[in-house]
């Protein structure tokens, strides 16, 4: 059924202090023998049942002036009695949910998605809505950040906007703080950068920089230099904590949630780590403007909110991304290829350090993202590997494969933008593989057969020197070794110990064992507390240190607390693991390495 009169919505953040929205919808058709409402169990971008209708904290019905009663239908539904309509629904709703994936209200902000607030009348998904953002009483100062369609409010103000339908509706997330604002014009549109929360941030070069990314992007996928982005406008709706870090992606818009650090200060040196890890995260969130929000893969066309969608393509969609996020930075000329090769090698130490990728493919992983990836436990490192990583990794190694038959990742990219993107058509599950033979001009199945229908590590050291770069491996050298740098320690020193565990910061609680380390062959477990080993009191620091002193296969006894009993452990040790990467420009590449090099990441 399609009703011509739009959907019409009204929220007032209506207590700050208590963190309740209070939201209206209204239809003027209802259903007579009793109109259905259901909210969404899941956001679009974040794999993982969330139950929105958790936080309704009340809800009510009018049928004119008159009460009616409204009743739960399931866990996400309601039915209100028959009406004739007007109907209205008015729902009291919980917000201090400060990710990027919900709502929050306090006295500083109101922020939410659609998904968490806006019931969706049955039957009217597709028919458009018209909402009443209303500011509230403390909010004097507030302006609103919103890539909703303005209808009657001011720039950055409150009043109405509209969206074509449900889905659009709930995919322009709104923002409403006394925020700061820079804006720049990137791939023939306007983009806005708002930051809510106190800061102290040169905006100038956030602004400067996210131009250039951008634009790298929307030239990607348009084959053209200066070519176009698929938006009228683009909204980068950041918020700066004190520790935190998120993003979700948006047609128009991203939310993005940082530590107030990782923005740029006015003496930055050239590039600092913590502001290219935001950098990397708007890039990230930007591309998925195309692959994911345009380009879909067809078991979200249409998103079915009422319950999991499953595909077996999450590696692509956010393995590729993941890859592009960093390689905008180097190919935007915002990065140098040392610090994109640092970022590189990170991304391979984290998947190296993963257990679970001889476990897991990155099919599995991403068909069973809702109970896996985004359910982690003490069991994940050894049962899981991410999509986004080992995706990442994979997309390095498909880009150096097409790069080597003349072909390119981007050259991928741009077929998937103008078969699936342009048409809206939902990206078959195969497709993928089909696209990389067509872009290769021979058959690459065993490749998905191998590493991302299989368990199996891409051949990334061979693949890499094609590509004039040298892939190292090194023991790690302490806990916040994150890998991407040569290390410390002369090469040929011999192999420190290991436990093959990851413990807590503060006290020496054992957050993972690693499956057939030794800890875990010892009966060692997560959760237990680490008090002493070889009868020396143990911290976390003092633990790594005493086992970094011995040698494989030398015996140590760790005493430890599993809940109020106390254990000994009679543990041999293992040879810490050559897991962590580092990269480097090969001085002795042939020539054709270094056109290739060229190709892929710009300069150098
Ligand atoms: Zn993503």
């Amino acid at each position: 059924m399609r009703s011509a009169s739009p959907t019409r919505y009204h929220i007032v953040p209506i207590d700050a202090r208590q963190h309740l929205f209070e939201v209206r919808c209204e239809v003027d058709d209802p259903d007579p023998s009793g109109q259905r409402f259901h909210l969404p169990v899941w956001i679009p971008g974040s794999y993982l049942v969330r139950e929105f209708a958790r936080h309704v904290v009340e809800i009510t019905a009018r049928c004119g002036e008159r009460a009616i009663s409204i009743d739960k239908q399931s866990k996400s539904s309601w039915r209100a009695a028959p009406c004739t309509g007007p109907l209205a629904v008015t729902a009291t709703i919980y917000a201090y949910d400060l990710s990027v994936r919900g709502a929050y209200l306090d006295e500083t902000r109101a922020y939410f998605n659609g998904a968490a607030v806006f019931v969706c009348p049955e039957g009217r998904e597709r028919s458009p809505c018209e909402v009443d953002i209303v500011r509230p009483s403390e909010g004097s100062h507030w302006r609103v950040a919103t890539t909703l369609e303005q209808v009657d409010a001011p720039r950055f103000g409150f009043g109405r906007y509209r969206a074509d339908d449900y889905d659009a509706l709930i995919d322009h997330p709104v923002e409403m703080a006394s925020f700061s604002h820079v804006a720049f014009d990137a791939g023939g549109v306007p983009h806005d950068v708002t930051v809510t929360g106190r800061h102290d941030a040169d905006l100038e070069r956030l602004a400067r920089d996210l131009e250039r990314i951008c634009q790298w992007q929307a030239d990607l996928f348009g084959g053209t230099p200066s070519s176009r982005a698929p938006f009228a406008r683009y909204l980068f709706q950041v918020t700066a904590v004190g520790e935190g870090y998120g993003g979700l992606e948006h047609r128009s818009s991203t939310s993005l949630l940082c530590s107030r650090n990782d923005l740029p200060s006015r003496d930055m040196p050239a590039m600092a780590d913590d502001y290219r890890t935001l950098l990397a995260l708007a890039s990230h969130e930007y591309f998925h403007s195309w692959h994911i929000k345009r380009i879909k893969p067809a078991a979200f066309v249409p998103y079915d909110l009422a319950r999991e969608a499953y595909t077996r393509q999450l590696w692509a969609f956010e393995g590729f991304t993941s890859y592009y996020d960093d390689l905008a930075l180097v190919r935007s000329g915002v990065l140098d290829v040392a610090g994109y090769l640092e970022l590189a090698g990170r991304t391979i130490t984290s998947v190296l350090r993963t257990p679970g990728r001889h476990r897991q493919s990155l099919a599995q992983s991403s068909f069973d993202a809702w109970i896996k990836f985004y359910r982690p436990d003490e069991n994940t490192p050894n049962a899981v590997v991410s999509y986004y990583a080992k995706g990442a990794v994979v997309a390095l190694a498909l880009d150096l494969t097409l790069r080597l038959r003349g072909s390119s990742l981007d050259a991928l990219m741009r077929l998937l933008w103008e078969r699936y993107g342009r048409t809206g058509i939902g990206v078959p599950e195969d497709a993928i593989p089909k696209l990389a033979n067509e872009c290769a001009q021979r058959d690459l199945s065993s490749f998905f057969a191998r590493y991302v229908e299989g368990t199996d590590d891409p051949p990334l050291a061979e693949l890499l020197r094609e590509a004039g770069v040298v892939m190292s491996l090194r023991p790690a050298e302490g806990t916040r070794d994150r890998g991407g740098r040569a290390g410390q320690a002369p090469a040929d020193r011999p192999s420190p110990a290991s436990l093959a565990i990851k413990l807590a910061t503060g006290e020496a609680k054992i957050l993972h064992t690693f499956r057939d380390g030794a800890a875990a062959r010892a009966g060692l477990a997560a959760g237990d507390v680490i008090v002493a080993v070889d009868g020396l009191r143990a911290t976390p620091d003092a633990v790594e240190r005493t086992i970094a002193r011995r040698r494989a296969g030398e015996r140590v006894t760790v005493h430890a607390f599993r809940r109020d009993e106390l254990v000994a452990f009679d543990v041999t040790l293992d040879a810490a693991p050559s897991d962590t990467c580092f990269l480097t420009l090969d001085a002795n590449a042939p020539t054709a390495a270094i056109e290739l090099r060229r190709s892929w990441l710009g300069s150098a």
